[in-house]
């Protein structure tokens, strides 16, 4: 990848991990989770609510929200790592560019959809 697009990537990149991070803060507002355990601890919380009234699924929803925000955080942080290291945009396997779309859904890709479902595929598969 030349870059200029690597530039434009880690640029949006980081756009978005400022963002989501925002939306994680007024999460924990919701979840309640800030005067209580660090963010990380999820098995604290989760007892927790057990105990909790009647906005518990309010509060599991958001959880879980929560949770796949997280998610795209990691991503994102494993796509900066990837920029960073001059890997970010084609395949650990074969070295072929990964396609864009792939990358806006999972910019944390290490592998091409080729490759990767050929790696699944040997996983399940036991030769
Ligand atoms: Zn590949």
């Amino acid at each position: 990848m030349k870059a200029e697009q690597l530039k434009a990537w880690r640029e949006k990149l980081l756009v978005e991990h400022r963002r989501i991070e925002a939306e994680l803060e007024g999460f924990k507002e919701l979840t309640g989770s800030t005067s209580r355990e660090s963010a990380g601890d999820l098995s604290a919380y989760s007892s927790h609510m057990a105990d909790q009234g009647t906005d518990t699924m309010e509060r599991e929803k958001a959880f879980l929200l929560a949770g796949q925000k997280r998610r795209r955080l990691d991503e994102i942080s494993q796509a900066l790592l990837r920029i960073e290291a001059g890997s970010f945009g084609s395949c650990d396997k074969c070295g072929e560019p990964i396609p864009t779309r792939r990358l806006e859904r999972m910019p944390g890709a290490t592998m091409c959809v080729p490759c990767k479902e050929k790696l699944e595929k040997q996983g399940r598969i036991p030769s």
